[in-house]
């Protein structure tokens, strides 16, 4: 057999590196795991806290490459397309080619460690430097919603700034989350990472949750769901991040372009079937446009439900007795499928259902995550913009305005003090679709982090050396 130099040499590298690490075969069995998905949770956070320790030596272009490997392993098509499909198949929400948009996103627009950025001051006294620190492990819980999506952009933020992770994926997750685990471990154990930089237990449930948030190993508690999980990780006397539940209010005046809107918001609301927290869930829109308004979305894939008696019907269907939530078998759903529940066949063109409705009603006011969209009319700008702030909720989540008003749409992102904004544009423009700016798919309102990136994850620290290398 004739090996060529480069190979033997590589190999050696390889190796060594290895050895180096204390194990011939990173990420596998040998480490006590099935490729990062562990039998208990308390050994998925121990074997997490052993690798953040091996991590600490790696340098910061070891932290590059190993997010470029989870970037590169997910944008392998089959990858890609394996994920996509297996989300909507096992939580029967959304659809598959939103899915490869959003799994596409987060892969490629999360941000690595160019987020991480160094302040420094110098002076007669020395240099002083303020950088961005590992917390150690982070426990991350991830919701139905974006399962795949979450753990990706987590993944890379998290690893980014030096920590390792250990996932709750929602249990109706399972299969897709922990596919996706073990994908990402065996990706960083080919780029020559420790093992066990990301890591999941093999039965995500409720008490695997409460066991990794009350293990003492884990520093920092990144939530990514409903009010519940929020509250909860917000109580637990741990540094927590909390992503929790919009109900997105698109405004639209009569100084809008009109027809833009109307595309915009059907485009927004359909995409993934609402499934996104940043999707619109309720329009305002001024009586003098309202009409064109609605006759513009019916062009762009809206229909209008115009019967109280079939719109009581869709409440009676979609949302839980207790007024206060959707019924999970219609989350995500698209328009087509929940219109034939009610006896309404329609074609593939319908991605929204539309409809005319008080602002008291559960259509409003329920956070429904599938493409119904009600329609509030309101006599002006300023009566709209206040109705907004209301059905926001206060979540500080996300809402939508369309106007050409420069001094309306500031006065409606000042009062609504929601964490994204976007002007004349669909929801997904604020996740970096069609906007500036990098992705998330963990938006935290509530605890004010915003769309979280890789410094979101560290700890600032101040490291100073008194006297000498000041150069001025
Ligand atoms: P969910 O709250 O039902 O579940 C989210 C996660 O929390 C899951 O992993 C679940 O297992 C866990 N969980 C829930 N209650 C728990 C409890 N009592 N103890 C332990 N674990 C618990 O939410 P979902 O249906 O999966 O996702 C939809 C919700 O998440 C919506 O409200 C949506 O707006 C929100 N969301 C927010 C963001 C954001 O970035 N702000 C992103 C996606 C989804």
């Amino acid at each position: 057999m004739n090996f060529d130099e480069k190979v033997v040499a590589s190999i050696v590298q390889q190796v060594l590196s290895r050895v180096d690490m204390g194990s011939a075969e990173p990420g596998c069995a040998a480490a006590g795991g099935d490729w990062g998905v562990f039998e208990t949770m308390n050994e998925a956070v121990e074997a997490a806290a052993a690798a953040q320790k091996q991590y600490l030596n790696c340098s910061m272009h070891d932290r590059a490459k190993y997010v470029q490997a989870i970037r590169d392993v997910v944008l392998e098509e089959e990858n890609l397309d394996y994920i996509s499909r297996l989300a909507v198949e096992e939580t029967g929400m959304g659809a598959y080619e939103y899915k490869l948009v959003k799994n596409r996103l987060a892969a490629t627009k999360s941000p690595g460690i160019e987020d991480l950025t160094t302040d420094a001051m110098s002076g007669d006294d020395g240099l002083t430097l303020v950088e961005y620190s590992p917390f150690g492990v982070i426990g991350a819980i991830t919701p139905t919603t974006n399962p795949t999506e979450t753990v990706i952009c987590n993944s890379i933020g998290m690893l980014a700034a030096g920590n390792s992770v250990v996932f709750s994926p929602h249990p109706r997750a399972k299969m897709v989350s922990l596919h996706l685990i073990q994908l990402i471990n065996r990706a960083l154990a080919r780029a020559g990472a420790p093992a066990n930089l990301v890591v999941t237990v093999s039965e995500p449930s409720i008490e695997n949750t409460n066991a990794m948030m009350n293990h003492p190993a884990v520093r920092m508690l990144v939530a990514t769901g409903g009010p519940g999980i929020v509250k909860t990780v917000l109580s637990s006397g741990k540094k927590a991040i909390g992503a929790g539940a919009g109900n997105p209010p698109v405004v639209v005046d009569e100084t809008a372009n009109i027809e833009k809107a109307a595309q915009d918001i059907v485009d927004g609301c359909s995409f993934d079937n609402n499934l996104p927290c940043i999707a619109e869930k309720e329009v305002i829109a001024v009586d003098s446009i309202a009409d064109y308004l609605m006759f513009n979305m019916k062009k762009s894939g809206a229909y209008e439900v115009k019967d109280p008696a079939v719109i009581d019907k869709l409440v009676k269907l979609v949302v839980q007795e207790n007024g206060k939530s959707p019924v999970t078998a219609f989350v995500g759903k698209s328009a087509r499928y929940i219109l034939e529940k009610v006896g309404i066949s329609v074609g593939p063109e319908v991605k929204v259902i539309m409809m005319e409705t008080a602002e008291d009603h559960p259509f409003v006011q329920v956070e429904l995550m599938m493409p119904i969209l009600p329609i509030v009319r309101v006599p002006d700008v300023d009566a709209a913009i206040d109705m907004a702030i209301r059905v926001e909720h206060g979540n500080r989540h996300t809402a939508m305005m369309h106007s050409r008003n420069v001094d309306k749409l500031t006065k409606m992102a000042k009062l609504i003090q929601t964490t994204i904004f976007v002007k004349n544009g669909p929801s997904y423009a604020g996740i970096g679709v069609g906007g500036e700016g990098c992705t998330t798919f963990t938006i935290a309102g509530p605890t004010g982090e915003g769309l979280t990136t890789a410094k979101s994850f560290a700890r600032r620290r101040r490291c100073v050396l008194v006297g000498g290398l000041d150069v001025r």
